[in-house]
């Protein structure tokens, strides 16, 4: 008896993971499966990525679902639209041989009204991001009264990304609900919240440790310059002539700026970020999937739960501030059992951001000197060449020139003729790279500091955004008003800015503290100090004066402390 089958699937859907080549179930599917097929029992999922979640919810969905009712019976909300046409997409592959039943995804950025329509059409499965969600909830354009099940994937990314109370009215308001599926990379406070508010004893399971990584990836960092980190990436890239991967920045000016000079240096690269419509979104991903990209530039919220198949790096252009974020990156490689490579490129002040995701992943990251031009055209003659020797000549009429050839060549040696081929292939490479610098940074490793670096230490000055966040303090909080999602809407519609900018917020009652990228502080608070909100002056200011350091939980507290006394 097939595994699938053991778990309680019928045959429709046994055939397609079949036909999808899935051998065996993965340990969160058979350990999902059996409670889940049961409709009535809430359920926590805890896997890291990668592990096949969206089988362990989409198979046994679908088999609850009656196809002869046609209005909207299961709900999978998610984190970004990108997850959700994939979600969409996989559902759909399942449901290959019971073509009666409907899923349809509903997501911001493309046309509402579509969406609708396609609704109206009679959908069994409703794949959501929660802003559209909430969207056609209002505008009465979905029928939620019927959901039976409620599946929250990445929970703990919806939650970081301020979908708190969007989720819970959702929650609130799916009356007829049976069971609520909840899935998860980790387990932070704000999930458990949900499970208790809303669930009713659910079946907890954890597969793997929580919180580590996934073993199939190796961990690498690079210590660089600030002022050098593109070069360095740009050496990193080129060192690795197979690299299928994507660069993560921090920021949508990052992801563009980096693609703008890889592409004028020849490279085939793109970005995916907020700004690009949801088409060009599509569009982006349509040629990464399909390999006729090879590097894709991504910040986190663009490229969030992206599933795609075999890719050997990621590359951090610059180390996240939330170390989670880490875990989302990271696992964009090594999946489906693969092994893949995660690059951190950092500066020098960062050891120990690397000693915390060292315990995060629960693995060692090696630090490795970043190649030489030397290294670099090396690896890269050598790949030529091993490409020329494995070219297939089996099949075309080159025979026909073999006698001419060896006439023509007849004084040649052929060392000289290799040496010709890689002159043509390598002369602007080659160029590039014969006074490269090193860009390694010498550090003395007893006390961690740079030396003999005046590069490094110049950055320092110019380079506002490697300085992290200045937290800010605001006096508005949740009595004025503000959830998270709104709050966030309002200090970025009135400063201008976006959302890239913010890191932490942590709101309360009477006052609010946000992280906000050194660069973009003091137009946040030239916008906000001096407005009012509802009749109320506001005040901003910036929250200790100085760098703010998340990791600093200590100095966190006191700052809010003495933040609350004035
Ligand atoms: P997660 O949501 O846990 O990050 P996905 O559901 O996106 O993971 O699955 C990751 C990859 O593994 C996908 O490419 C999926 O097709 C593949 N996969 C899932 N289950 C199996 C299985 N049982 N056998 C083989 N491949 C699988
Ligand atoms: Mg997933």
């Amino acid at each position: 008896m097939n595994e699938f089958e053991s778990l309680g699937l019928n045959e429709s859907l046994v055939k397609a993971v079949t036909e999808m080549g899935f051998e065996n179930p993965s340990a969160i599917q058979s350990k999902a499966i059996p409670v889940l097929l049961s409709g009535t029992t809430d359920f926590v999922g805890l896997a890291q990525t990668g592990t096949g979640k969206t089988a362990a919810f989409g198979l046994p969905l679908l088999q609850l679902i009656d196809a002869s009712k046609k209005y909207p019976q299961a709900l999978i909300i998610c984190p970004t639209r990108e997850l959700c046409l994939q979600i969409c997409n996989d559902i759909r592959d399942f449901k290959k041989h019971l073509p009666h039943i409907v899923a349809e995804p509903v997501y911001g950025g493309a046309s509402i009204v579509m969406q609708i329509r396609a609704l109206k059409k009679g959908a069994h499965i409703v794949v959501a991001t929660p802003g559209r969600l909430i969207d056609m909830i209002e505008r009465k354009a979905i029928d939620l009264e019927k959901v039976k099940y409620v599946v929250l994937d990445e929970a703990d990314e919806m939650l970081n990304m301020g979908f708190r109370d969007d989720i819970d009215f959702v929650l609130k308001n799916t009356v007829q609900r049976e069971s609520i599926w909840l899935f998860s990379a980790t387990m932070p406070p704000e999930v458990r919240n949900i499970s208790k508010n809303f669930m009713s004893s659910p079946k907890e399971v954890t597969v793997g440790k929580k919180n580590t990584g996934n073993a199939n990836i190796s961990h690498q960092y690079f210590i660089a310059p600030a002022n050098a980190r593109y070069e360095t990436l740009r050496r990193l890239v080129d060192f690795n002539p197979d690299i299928y991967g994507i660069v993560f920045t921090r920021t949508k000016a990052d992801a563009q700026e980096i693609t703008e000079r890889l592409s004028k240096e020849g490279y085939d690269v793109e970005a995916i970020h907020g700004d690009l419509t949801q088409q060009q979104r599509d569009k982006v991903m349509q040629r990464f999937r399909s390999k006729n990209l090879q590097i894709l530039i991504a910040t986190d919220v663009a490229a969030r739960g992206i599933d795609v198949d075999g890719i050997t790096h990621v590359i951090n252009y610059e180390l996240p501030d939330d170390m989670e974020v880490y875990t989302h990156r990271s696992g964009r490689t090594a999946r489906a059992g693969k092994s893949g490579i995660c690059i951190s490129i950092c500066n020098s002040r960062e050891s120990y951001k690397i000693k915390q995701l060292e315990r995060m992943v629960n693995a060692q990251f090696a630090r490795l000197d970043i190649p030489s031009g030397k290294d670099v055209c090396r690896k890269q003659f050598f790949h030529f060449m091993d490409k020329l020797m494995s070219a297939d000549i089996s099949s075309g009429s080159y025979e026909t020139y073999t006698a001419d050839l060896s006439k023509k060549f007849e004084d040649v040696s052929k060392e000289d003729v290799l040496k010709r081929i890689a002159a043509l292939e390598f002369d602007h490479f080659l160029k590039y790279y014969e006074n490269a610098d090193d860009l390694n940074v010498k550090i003395d490793r007893d006390r961690r500091t740079p030396m003999n670096n005046s590069r490094d230490r110049n950055d320092k000055k110019n380079y506002g955004r490697d300085g992290g966040y200045s937290k800010l303090f605001i006096n508005v909080g949740s009595k004025d008003g503000f959830f998270k999602g709104n709050f966030m809407q309002f200090i970025l519609d009135e400063s201008n800015l976006n959302k890239e900018v913010l890191g932490r917020i942590d709101l309360r009652e009477m006052n609010t503290w946000v992280e906000v990228d050194k660069s973009a502080a003091s137009k946040m608070i030239k916008s906000l100090d001096g407005k009012t909100h509802n009749g109320r002056a506001i005040r901003m200011n910036e929250a200790d004066g100085g760098n703010y350091n998340r990791s600093d939980k200590t100095k966190r507290k006191r700052i809010s402390v003495h933040e609350r006394n004035k």
